[in-house]
């Protein structure tokens, strides 16, 4: 069976974290779509054209992944895709209710939806993108947060 998957998320911007988990299921999966949120509840500090640069620049020595944007329910985007394997990170106890409660959510709206949990690698349990983007704005070091391709873009944005 050829098995397509979705990473969904903000990526405001890519981290090291996200980069793992992305690996990870491109071993796991046929294909993996990593879709980035235009319509997410605040202003994201990195356009969405932005986050979509980066990703493709991070993941671009894993073949099986493309880099997607979309609008709109989750759930919709991965009937309309024929998509139905959500995969997601989990960091520690507090992504999960959260994460929980988006799972059934959309299960109840999209019943074929299926949604899959990696445990976060112990090197990233303590990363997210606003940890990177606060760091970065104050000048301090992001190198060990975010891929190494990409460091140097991220940080003159976050600096001006
Ligand atoms: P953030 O909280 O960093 O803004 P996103 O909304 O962009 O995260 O997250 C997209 C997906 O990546 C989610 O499934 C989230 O749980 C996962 N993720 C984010 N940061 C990490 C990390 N450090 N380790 C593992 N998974 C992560």
């Amino acid at each position: 069976m050829n098995k397509t998957v979705i990473c969904p998320g903000s990526f405001d911007p890519v981290t090291l974290g996200h980069l793992d988990i992305i690996t990870r299921a491109s071993g796991m999966f046929d294909k993996v779509i990593v879709a980035v949120l235009v319509n997410s509840g605040k202003t994201p500090t990195f356009t969405t054209e932005e986050r979509i640069q980066l990703l493709n620049d991070a993941v671009s020595g894993l073949p099986n992944v493309e880099i997607v944007s979309f609008k709109g329910l989750l759930a919709e985007y991965c009937k309309q895709s024929g998509i139905d394997t959500i995969v997601k990170g989990l960091r520690a106890v507090s992504d999960f209710e959260y994460e929980f409660q988006m799972a059934i959510a959309n299960k109840k709206l999209n019943p074929n939806l299926e949604t899959i949990f990696l445990t976060a690698d112990s090197d990233s349990t303590f990363l997210s993108s606003s940890m990177v983007r606060e760091i970065g704005s104050m000048g301090g070091d992001i190198s060990n947060f975010v891929p190494a391709c990409v460091h140097d873009r991220i940080v003159s944005k976050l600096r001006k």
